[in-house]
């Protein structure tokens, strides 16, 4: 018998830590981790007439539709191979979107990395990131040697200001209305893996493959 390719997704709200455990199973699965965010910029860079129209989007601040990011998702994609599997972070963020990409790429495991409202706002006021070099501090386990200043470049360390308490549970509210009813579609699909992810990386990674192995996914 020919071995079970995993075809995922990744998904969940800011903070959950999808970021991080996509990496760790793109590791250990030896799978492409494949972030929207890069095929979107690809698809700007090249001056397709997606992109184009893309960039208009991302200069007005405005979020693209869906038919755009489809389009421009399955242009992508198709460049790609994926017939050894794949993980896909960030796209679908829709039902219809997920509705698209069934249809292009069907999907065996959409792993939902699920933390509460409260756990995700300690997490996301916890964080820091250099605007010089990008480097991401926890200021509660792994703050900067010197307060307020980046231990890598110099720089200096200061909030977004989009992660305010009241933006980020705005943008959680967005997720929940717009996000999380893909839970609901892949479980109808039979093709729901749900994960708590409110602990540790370590043990949220452990639960994860263990959970993958019972539905005959093993690296
Ligand atoms: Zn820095």
């Amino acid at each position: 018998m020919s071995k079970k390719r995993l075809r995922a997704i990744i998904f969940g709200p800011q903070g959950s830590g999808k970021g991080t455990q996509g990496q760790l199973l793109s590791d250990k699965f030896n799978l492409p981790l494949i972030g929207s965010g890069v095929l979107f910029r690809n698809e700007m860079t090249k001056g397709t007439s997606l992109g184009k129209i893309a960039e208009e989007y991302v200069k007005s601040g405005c979020l693209a539709p869906d038919e755009l990011v489809n389009g421009i998702m399955a242009h992508q994609l198709k460049a790609l191979n994926l017939k050894n599997g794949f993980l896909l972070d960030g796209y679908p963020r829709t039902v219809d979107q997920a509705n698209f990409l069934q249809r292009i790429l069907p999907i065996n495991c959409a792993i939902y990395l699920k933390i509460s409202d409260d756990e995700a706002v300690r997490r996301l006021l916890s964080r820091i990131q250099c605007p010089e070099c990008k480097t991401v501090y926890n200021l509660v386990e792994a703050p900067p040697a010197q307060e307020g200043i980046c231990s890598v470049c110099g720089g200096h360390l200061h909030r977004r200001e989009d992660d305010t308490e009241d933006a980020i549970r705005t943008r959680l509210t967005n997720y929940h209305f717009m996000t999380e009813p893909l839970a609901r579609y892949y479980r109808q699909k039979g093709a729901l893996l749900m994960i708590k992810g409110d602990q540790s990386i370590e043990y949220v990674h452990e639960v994860l493959m263990k959970k993958l192995a019972k539905l005959g996914f093993t690296p």
